[in-house]
C-alpha cells in the first residue's frame, strides 16, 4: 500500500460520504455496502446536480454554433479540457483528447499511433496484468503491421518482474503499454521507472490510468510518460466518457482516427485535411454533458484533495488486507505492499460467483470473475476472483459488513 502522507489536512469523509446518495439505500433488505468501485465509482450530488442543470437549462451542440446556447456550452465543455490538464499536469489543454472512456483511449493511441509507426519485427511490450483493452487493441494492431508483442511476466507477490522487463527492452522495442495500478489486483506499478528505462531505447510508453487518477495525484509531465489514459466514471464522473493525454509533439505527427464532423478542416471529395490537435482526433457530436460532468467530477476531488483521498484509502485498504487474512482459507492475490483501492481474493471451496451472490443478498456489492484481466488469472491458476474495491466515501464499517458477509457465505457452505 502506499505510504500516507503525513501532516496534510484533515477532512471530514463522514461528511463527505452523505454526498453520495446512492449509498443511502436498502439493498436486498440491507443497507447497501458498495465496494464496486475499481467497475465504475459513485456520483456525489454536485455532479448529478450538474449534469441535471444542463440538460435542463443548458443543453445545445458544441463548437458549431454561432448562437449563445451553443457558446456557452463549449465554453462549459471546453473548460473541462483545461481543469483535466490541471488536473493530471499536462502542459497544455492540446494535449488533452477526449474520448469516450480508457477502452476508447487506447484504441486511438494503438490505431493511430501503432499503426503509423510500427512495422514487421517491432515490438510492443505489454505486462501479465493488463487488462483487456491494453492487450486486444494492440493485437488488433500488431496483427496488421506485423509487429510482435512482448509480455512482462508477474511475480509471485503480483509485481511486475522489473528485471525481465530490463530484458525484453532492445532495439526493437517501440512500444511500452502497461497498466499503472492494476483492477484485478491492486499492485501500483512504477510507471516512472518503466517510463524512463523504455525512454532509454526511444520507445514510447502509453499507461493504462484508469485505475490510478481515481485513487492517487498524478502528473503525466513527471511520469514522463508519452501517453496517458482514464475514464471518466471511475472518478466520481458519468458514464461514456474519457480522455486520451498525447505529449503535444507526437499527437501532431498522428493520423486521425475516425472521420467525420469537427475533425476536418477543408473536405472536398478530392482531398480532406485534418483538424489541429485534439480536434481531429474527436469526430462527430462529443458526449457533451459527460464531458461538463467530469468537470465537476474533477472540482468535487479537488475540493477534497487527491492526497487526502490517496490517504484516506490507504487506510481503508490496510484495515481490509488486515481484516480479509484473519479469514481461514482465503487466499489474497496479489500481496504487493503497493496497493491501491483493490482487494482480490479466492477460496478453494467457494466459487467466487457464488460468494457474490451471497453477499449481494447481505446488501453487500463486490465484483466477481476475470475482472477483464484473463491473463493475470491464468498466471495465478485462478478462473476467478471476488473483488473488492474502496473509494475514499467506504468506511471500516463497510469492511467489517463485507468479513462478516464471508463468514455467513463460509458457514453456509460448510
Ligand atoms: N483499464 C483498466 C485498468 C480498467 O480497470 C478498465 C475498466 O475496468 C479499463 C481499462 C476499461 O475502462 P472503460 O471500460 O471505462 O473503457
Amino acid at each position: 500500500m502506499t505510504q500516507p502522507t503525513a501532516a496534510i489536512p484533515k477532512v471530514d469523509f463522514d461528511r463527505i460520504r452523505k454526498d453520495f446518495t446512492v449509498l443511502d439505500q436498502q439493498v436486498n433488505g440491507h443497507p447497501l455496502v458498495y465496494l464496486d468501485n475499481a467497475a465504475s465509482s459513485q456520483m456525489p450530488v454536485s455532479v448529478a446536480d450538474r449534469l441535471d442543470a444542463y440538460h435542463r437549462n443548458e443543453h445545445a451542440n458544441v463548437h458549431r454554433g454561432i448562437h449563445t446556447l451553443s457558446q456557452k456550452a463549449t465554453d462549459a465543455f471546453e473548460m473541462t479540457r483545461r481543469k483535466v490538464q490541471q488536473f493530471i499536469g499536462a502542459s497544455s489543454s492540446d494535449e488533452i483528447v477526449f474520448t469516450t472512456g480508457t477502452t476508447d483511449s487506447l484504441n486511438l493511441a494503438a490505431n493511430s499511433y501503432g499503426m503509423e509507426n510500427l512495422q514487421k519485427g517491432d515490438e510492443i511490450i505489454l505486462s501479465e496484468m493488463e487488462h483487456h483493452a491494453n492487450i486486444v487493441p494492440w493485437q488488433m494492431v500488431a496483427q496488421k503491421t506485423g509487429a510482435v508483442i512482448r509480455v512482462i511476466p508477474v511475480l509471485d507477490n503480483g509485481e511486475l518482474d522489473m528485471q525481465a522487463y530490463k530484458e525484453l527492452l532492445g532495439p526493437r522495442t517501440k512500444i511500452v503499454s502497461v497498466i499503472h495500478v492494476s483492477n484485478a489486483l491492486g499492485t501500483v506499478n512504477p510507471v516512472k521507472e518503466i517510463t524512463a528505462l523504455a525512454h532509454e531505447h526511444h520507445a514510447v510508453v502509453v499507461i493504462d490510468g484508469a485505475q490510478s487518477v481515481p485513487h492517487q495525484p498524478v502528473d503525466v509531465q513527471d511520469i514522463d510518460c508519452d501517453f496517458f489514459t482514464f475514464s471518466s466514471h471511475k472518478m466520481c464522473g458519468p458514464t461514456g466518457f474519457g480522455i486520451l493525454y498525447g505529449k503535444k509533439h507526437l499527437l501532431d505527427k498522428m493520423p486521425p482516427y475516425r472521420g467525420g464532423g469537427d475533425m476536418i478542416d477543408k473536405v472536398s471529395f478530392e482531398e480532406t485535411t485534418y483538424n489541429v490537435v485534439p480536434f481531429r482526433f474527436e469526430a462527430g457530436t462529443p458526449p457533451i454533458a459527460a464531458g461538463i460532468g467530469l468537470g465537476a467530477a474533477i472540482d468535487y476531488l479537488n475540493e477534497i484533495g487527491m492526497e487526502q483521498i490517496a490517504n484516506r484509502e490507504y487506510e481503508l485498504v490496510d484495515y481490509a488486507v488486515s481484516r480479509l487474512r484473519e479469514i481461514e482459507g482465503l487466499q489474497m492475490i496479489g500481496e504487493s505492499s503497493n496497493r491501491a483501492s483493490v482487494c482480490s481474493f479466492v477460496f478453494d471451496d467457494i466459487h467466487a460467483s457464488d460468494l457474490g451472490t451471497i453477499l449481494d443478498k447481505r446488501g453487500i456489492a463486490v465484483r466477481t470473475g476475470h475482472h477483464c484481466a484473463q491473463p493475470i488469472l491464468r498466471r495465478f491458476n485462478v478462473p476467478a476472483t471476488t473483488r473488492a474495491s474502496v473509494s475514499f466515501y467506504n468506511t471500516t464499517e463497510d469492511i467489517d459488513r463485507l468479513v462478516d458477509g464471508i463468514h455467513y457465505a463460509k458457514s453456509f457452505f460448510e
